[in-house]
């Protein structure tokens, strides 16, 4: 529920302003000139604010498609990534928005019209007709707040329109609706975030449980969509073994293994800024007194250990999917 909405004059009578609004006929409306007055500013409490954030409907003017990092790949050349929106709905204790930003309101980038030309720019600039890949779901959820964004609905009739782009749908939401009432394209992969659920339940809060995760992948498997599984970031526990062990014979034995995308693997890591301003807002956390180590401006889990869960949880999943899906996540260069 959204009790307040900051509202950029700039984009007051746009439409999707407007029905955001109608949608929200009891919320408190405050209009200001950029969103950075409210979401940057001093003195914020992320940790408060997540308790009842507010919407931010903003324009952005800049900086549309960005490029993704060298190990964001799931078997193009050519890859970016974009954020429509800021923040997100769930919780996951991990996430390094918590980090990055000081206010845990929603922004909503409402041009999505300017999106849609920097994709069709940048994918019309690949060489020889070379697919290019879009990866939404960046600084937010892809699908979380459908019935109130409209994103999925709109930036799919772009990718419709544009074979040769490809669009990855990161999410943890069951909530896809909008996919079900549309014909599956085969440009689109929806690729969902799996972790254990003792780790889904103590970490990744407010969001759907692994079991309703699968049973939206099998729907989505029915009717036609291409799937992509995400195991990123590993999280260590003393049993890991065990967990992830049973974790994977759980999901493998769910879903349609032929049907699927591509499976990512990833390990914990984050901007030592970040990582501190965390621990900051929740100085109990178990999961921040793990075995960690910082290097090179990043924290992680003790290199050793790393690269034991790495290889353990890559082995695992190889005796489900063939190498030719499988795209490790192993380096933020
Ligand atoms: S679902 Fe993703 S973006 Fe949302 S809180 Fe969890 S890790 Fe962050």
């Amino acid at each position: 529920m959204i009790h307040t909405l900051y509202i950029e004059e700039e984009v007051a009578e746009h439409p999707r302003t407007q029905a955001i609004c109608q949608r929200y006929p009891r919320a408190t409306r405050i209009y200001c000139q950029r969103y950075g007055e409210i979401f940057n500013r001093k003195a914020q409490n992320f940790r408060l604010q997540k308790k009842a954030p507010s919407l931010i409907l903003a324009r952005k003017f800049k900086h549309f498609v960005l490029e993704a990092p060298l190990s964001y790949n799931i078997g193009g050349q050519r890859n970016f990534y974009f954020s429509h929106m800021l923040n997100c709905v769930y919780d996951c204790r991990y996430c390094f928005l918590q980090g990055m930003y000081r206010s845990a309101n929603y922004v909503l980038f409402v041009n999505y019209e300017d999106f849609d030309q920097a994709i069709v720019d940048t994918a019309a600039a690949a060489p020889d007709g070379e697919p290019s890949y879009f990866f939404s779901g960046y600084d937010c959820d892809s699908l979380a707040l459908e019935p109130i964004t409209g994103f999925a609905k709109h930036t799919l009739g772009l990718f419709e329109k544009h074979p040769n782009a490809w669009l990855e749908l990161r999410t943890k939401s069951i909530q896809i609706r909008e996919l079900l009432t549309r014909q599956a394209l085969a440009n689109v992969v929806v690729a969902y975030s799996l972790s254990p659920d003792l780790l889904v339940r103590t970490t990744e809060h407010k969001t759907p449980s692994l079991e309703r995760r699968l049973a939206a992948i099998n729907t989505l498997q029915q009717h036609g969509w291409t799937v992509g599984l995400r195991f990123d970031p590993l999280i260590y526990c003393a049993d890991y073994q065990s967990l992830y062990r049973d974790f994977f014979r759980q999901v493998f034995s769910r879903i349609d293994t032929s049907a699927l995308h591509s499976v990512s693997l990833g390990s914990f890591r984050m901007p030592t800024g970040f990582f501190r301003n965390m621990v900051k807002l929740y100085p109990q956390e178990v999961l921040f007194a793990g075995p960690m180590a910082q290097e090179n401006g990043m924290v992680s889990y003790q290199h050793e250990l790393e690269a034991q869960m790495f290889a353990f949880c890559e082995q695992q999943l190889l005796t489900y999917i063939p190498q030719s899906i499988y795209f490790p996540c192993t380096d933020d260069s």
